[in-house]
C-alpha cells in the first residue's frame, strides 16, 4: 500500500519521469516528490529499448534547442548524477549524424540547415563527393546532399535511465512501485492517483509521464491525447570487415544504422504499423525493407549476420509526432501531460524535465518556451509538424 501525500506525483519512472524528478529535486530539495513506476525492471519501457541517438538536426526551433540542452546535459551527465563520487558513464559518442537527402528535398534542407546554424548548431551540408571522401564505404550516386551534424551522436539509454533514477532518489525523490489505475479530480483540480491495489496517493501537482501508455491513464481525468503505442524494431548485426568510423546514417528511403559495439544497429519505421503493445520481432521486415536498401547504400553490409534484435514502443502523437507537454486547456491546471515523443524522447528528456520543473515551481516556462508544443494545438487539431522524424 502506498497511501500518502506529496507535493508532486509523477506517474511513470522512465527517462521522462526520472528527469522531471531530478530537475524538481535539484531546484527544490525540500519538495516531496513521488515517482510511481509499475515495473522497476523496465522490461517493456521505451527508454532502455531506445537507439540512444542525440542530434541537433530538427526542423523546428524548439526541437533543436531541446536537443542542444540535452546534449550539453549528457556531456556533463556524470557530474550531474554523481553519488558519493561515483559518476555514471553514459558512453556518449559524438560520431555524427548524417541525413542523406534526395533532389526533391534540397530546398527544405537548405532552409532547415540555416535555422539550425542560426541556433548555434555546427551542422554542415555536404555535396555527394564530400560525403564519399569522408565515408568511402557509402554509395552516394543517388544522393543530392548530405546534412552532417558533427556534434551529434549516441549514448547508452539504460545508463541514462539508471543515472537519473538513482540520483533523483539520492536527492530525496520517493520511488514507489505500483500501477496507477486512475487520476482523481475534484472541483476542476487533479487531487491524486488511485493504484491497482486500491491505495490512494494525494498530490498538489500530477505529472503523467507514462510513455506509450499515457493516453488511457489521462482519459481517467477526461484528458484525451491522440497518443498510441507503436512498435519499432531494432536489429544488431556484425560484418567481417572493419570500416571507417561511420556516423548514424539516416537514409532517404527511411532506414537508419549506426555503429554499436563490434557491429551496428539499424531500423526503419513502418508507417503502416498498427497501434498496440507488440514486442514481437518481425525478421521479414529486416530482410525485405531494410537489408536490401542498406546493402545498396553501404555495400560491405551485403555480407552481414544479424546477432540480436528487439522491439520497443514509440509513444506516437498521431497529430504531428511531436511531444505534448503541459496542462490540458480547460482541464485541471495542476495535471501535466508529458508524452508523444515518438523516436526523439531520450535526447529531449533533460529539457522536458527542466520544463516540468518550471511549470510546477514557476508556473510557466522560464528557460525555453515550449508553449507551441502544449496541449492547445492538440485540442484544436492543429499540427505543429517536425520534418525530421525517424
Ligand atoms: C526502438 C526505439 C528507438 C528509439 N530511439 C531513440 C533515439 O535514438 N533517440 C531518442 O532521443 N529517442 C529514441 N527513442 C524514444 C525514446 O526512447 C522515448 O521517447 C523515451 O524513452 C520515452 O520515455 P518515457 O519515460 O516517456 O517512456 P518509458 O521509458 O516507456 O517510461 C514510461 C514508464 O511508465 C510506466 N507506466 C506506464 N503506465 C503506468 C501506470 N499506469 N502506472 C505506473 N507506471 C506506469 C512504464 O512501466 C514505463 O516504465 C526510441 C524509442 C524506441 C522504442
Amino acid at each position: 500500500m502506498a497511501d500518502g501525500r506529496f507535493d508532486v506525483i509523477i506517474v511513470g519512472g522512465g527517462v521522462m519521469g526520472c528527469s522531471s524528478a531530478w530537475h524538481l529535486m535539484t531546484r527544490a530539495p525540500d519538495l516531496k516528490v513521488a515517482v510511481i513506476e509499475r515495473d522497476p525492471t523496465y522490461a517493456h519501457a521505451s527508454t532502455p529499448r531506445s537507439a540512444g541517438g542525440v542530434r541537433q538536426q530538427f526542423s523546428i526551433a524548439e526541437n533543436i534547442e531541446m536537443s542542444q540542452y540535452g546534449l550539453g546535459f549528457y556531456q556533463a551527465f556524470g557530474d550531474h548524477m554523481a553519488i558519493d563520487g561515483d559518476k555514471p558513464d553514459v558512453g556518449l559518442r559524438q560520431q555524427g549524424y548524417l541525413f542523406l537527402i534526395g533532389d526533391q528535398s534540397r530546398e527544405t534542407a537548405l532552409a532547415v540547415n540555416a535555422l539550425q546554424r542560426d541556433l548555434g548548431a555546427k551542422n554542415e551540408l555536404l555535396e555527394p563527393d564530400a560525403i564519399k571522401q569522408r565515408f568511402p564505404s557509402l554509395h552516394v550516386g543517388d544522393v543530392a546532399l548530405g546534412s552532417f551534424g558533427p556534434e551529434d551522436g549516441w549514448m547508452d539509454p539504460h545508463a541514462i535511465l539508471q543515472g537519473f533514477r538513482k540520483k533523483a532518489g539520492a536527492l530525496g525523490a520517493n520511488h514507489i512501485t505500483g500501477s496507477v489505475d486512475s487520476i482523481t479530480c475534484a472541483d476542476g483540480r487533479a487531487t491524486g492517483v488511485v493504484l491497482g491495489d486500491g491505495s490512494r496517493v494525494d498530490g498538489d501537482h500530477i505529472v503523467c509521464a507514462a510513455g506509450a501508455w499515457s493516453a488511457a491513464l489521462l482519459r481517467t481525468a477526461s484528458v484525451d491525447v491522440p497518443v498510441d503505442p507503436v512498435r519499432r524494431m531494432v536489429f544488431y548485426f556484425e560484418i567481417r570487415e572493419e570500416l571507417e568510423p561511420l556516423p548514424l546514417l539516416i537514409d532517404m528511403t527511411g532506414f537508419y544504422f549506426r555503429p554499436e559495439g563490434r557491429g551496428y544497429i539499424c531500423g526503419k519505421s513502418n508507417p503502416a504499423e498498427p497501434a498496440g503493445d507488440n514486442f514481437e520481432v518481425d525478421h521479414t521486415w529486416f530482410e525485405t525493407e531494410i537489408w536490401p536498401a542498406m546493402a545498396e547504400r553501404c555495400p560491405p553490409f551485403e555480407a552481414l549476420k544479424v546477432m540480436n534484435a528487439w522491439a520497443g514502443l514509440y509513444d506516437v502523437n498521431r497529430l504531428d509526432e511531436n511531444m505534448i507537454i503541459g496542462p490540458w486547456p480547460d482541464g485541471p491546471a495542476n495535471l501535466y501531460v508529458l508524452c508523444g515523443f515518438s523516436g526523439h524522447g531520450l535526447q529531449q528528456a533533460p529539457a522536458a524535465g527542466r520544463a516540468i520543473a518550471e511549470l510546477v515551481l514557476d508556473g510557466g516556462y522560464v528557460s525555453l518556451d515550449l508553449s507551441r508544443l502544449g496541449c492547445a494545438r492538440v485540442k484544436t487539431g492543429e499540427p505543429f509538424r517536425e520534418a525530421a522524424i525517424v
